[in-house]
């Protein structure tokens, strides 16, 4: 049934239509203007002692950390880049870029470094000002996003935006590569043998609206990729964004977009350098975040920040600086670093030579093409996205399920100050409960992460192949410490944090 979404009764015709998608992308674009307007100038309320009271019954703070956020690691579990496909901000990108100065990304800019400057940016902006509990920081940052969407739009051309700034398009890049639904082309002869290239070319067609008698036609142009891809040559999923506009354009009916096995861009190349530096970032945040309900393990991984801070004697500021730094950088290379290493290590290699011989040492035999240092991390780096994704599903899930039932309170009161005092001051409303019993979520956050260890360990396999010029058990090896190091960590917290009460 999932082979082909574009072939299911109903949903095919939908897909294939580019009104939905605008009605959708437009209504996004509403509710994030909505965010925007409800957050702003909310900070706290005057005579309520609490610092952040606003954080879940405000309709900016609540949409967009609750339900955005955490909602969307769903939807890139099974679709990759799916949000981009309904996103308003890459939307309103691409649309202003048909009117900007159109120019092309310089190539030192195309690259993931920006997005992940971006990436820490928002992170020390949470650990710092925790923009996250405050509905006017929320709003900032929306507004902010909204003008670099338009203000890239208004440079270069097509989505620069979610290539110069948007981490969440990085994240779901990604999860597309282990994700089970994938968009290809059904015969690559067919699109060999098509001249206009329609599907992605962006050229002007002719548009009639009739009604009766009256008739109307006008010219516009095609949606162009916005990823510029040629279709016949995708080989995975994470620069396609699921624009659509591709299956809307095909005049040959030849793009499928349905389910496949589930990892099945590993073992296609590893991540470029870039983009490794990126998923260290992102291991490093989403590992710290997790483990920082489970006291102890917490205490060991900020211990050396915090002894250089104390070496330094550098106060707060600075610790937070060393803090970022560490857990940005420094610890999740220490994470990939054992199975570097084992890789290292592997190539050891001991001769006995003659000692009493006067010939000269046979010449060593020519080295097997290795992979350099940043390569073999992105190699490293593949088999733990899975891990790292179910973690992030175990966070959204915790997270909606704790705070899910604030959503009536929030639709019925958006500036959250009349919820806020009737649920925690005047108490006249119970505070919503969990909408799963901790009994069964735990099961369900372990039966998660065993499912991101099992695939994991799957890639792992995928990535020794990947490694070449060593033994295969060394490389497999050198996949699999790294993941179970971080399948150890999560499932540590994990019954810590859910199991042990
Ligand atoms: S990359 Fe980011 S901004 Fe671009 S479409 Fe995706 S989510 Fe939206
Ligand atoms: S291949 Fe290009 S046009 Fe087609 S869905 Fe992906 S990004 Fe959009």
């Amino acid at each position: 049934m999932f082979d082909n979404l574009l072939e299911i009764k109903g949903l095919g015709p939908l897909l294939r239509s580019s009104w939905p998608w605008r009605l959708i992308r437009l209504a996004g674009l509403v509710v994030l203007l909505a965010m925007t307007a409800y957050g702003w100038h909310h900070h706290a309320i005057p005579g309520v002692e609490v610092r952040d009271p606003l954080m879940y019954t405000n309709f900016a703070s609540y949409f967009f950390w609750v339900l955005w956020m955490m909602g969307v690691v769903f939807l890139a579990l099974l679709m990759g880049r799916a949000w981009c496909t309904v996103c308003p901000l890459g939307w309103i990108n691409g649309l202003i870029s048909r009117i900007g100065l159109n120019r092309p990304l310089p190539s030192w800019l195309d690259n993931f470094v920006s997005v992940t400057l971006a990436l820490v940016a928002l992170q020390l902006a949470v650990y710092f000002l925790a923009i996250h509990r405050f509905p006017d920081y929320t709003a900032a940052l929306l507004a902010l996003m909204l003008l670099l969407a338009l203000g890239s739009g208004l440079i270069f051309r097509k989505r620069s935006f979610c290539t110069l700034f948007c981490p969440a398009g990085a994240v779901f890049g990604l999860y597309a590569r282990v994700a089970p639904f994938q968009l290809r082309v059904r015969d690559g002869e067919v699109c060999n043998a098509c001249a206009s290239k329609n599907c992605v070319s962006g050229a002007p067609l002719h548009k009639r609206l009739t009604l009766g008698s009256a008739v109307l036609t006008w010219q516009g142009r095609r949606s162009d990729c916005p990823a510029d891809l040629v279709l016949a040559g995708i080989e995975d999923s994470a620069t396609c964004s699921l624009c659509l506009h591709c299956v809307q354009n095909c005049d040959n009916d030849n793009i499928v977009l349905g389910r496949r096995p589930w990892l099945a861009d590993l073992g296609r190349g590893g991540l470029r350098p870039s983009e490794t530096l990126f998923f260290l970032v992102l291991l490093g945040m989403v590992t710290a975040n997790f483990s920082k309900v489970y006291v102890d393990l917490r205490e060991v991984i900020f211990w050396a920040p915090q002894q250089a801070a104390v070496l330094l004697g550098w106060a707060s500021a600075g610790y937070y600086l060393l803090t970022a730094l560490w857990v940005a950088l420094v610890f999740p290379l220490l994470l990939l670093l054992p199975g570097y290493l084992v890789l290292r290590l592997g190539e050891l290699q001991v001769e006995t030579l003659p000692i009493s011989s006067s010939a000269p040492p046979a010449p060593a035999a020519a080295e097997p093409h290795r992979l350099g240092f940043w390569n073999t991390l992105g190699e490293l780096a593949l088999p733990l996205i899975p891990m790292v994704l179910a973690a992030h599903v175990v966070l959204a899930v915790v997270k909606l399920n704790a705070k899910g039932g604030y959503l009536p309170f929030v639709m019925a009161d958006p500036s959250g100050v009349k919820s806020y005092l009737a649920i925690s001051v005047m108490k006249t409303v119970a505070a919503p409960g969990v909408l799963i019993p901790l009994d069964i979520l735990k099961w369900l956050a372990l039966a998660l992460l065993i499912g991101g260890y099992l695939l994991a360990l799957a890639g792992a396999r995928r990535a020794a192949a990947s490694l070449g010029g060593r033994k295969v058990k060394t490389c497999l090896l050198a996949a699999m410490v790294p993941v179970t190091l971080v399948a150890a960590i999560y499932g540590a917290t994990l019954y810590t944090w859910l199991f042990v009460r």
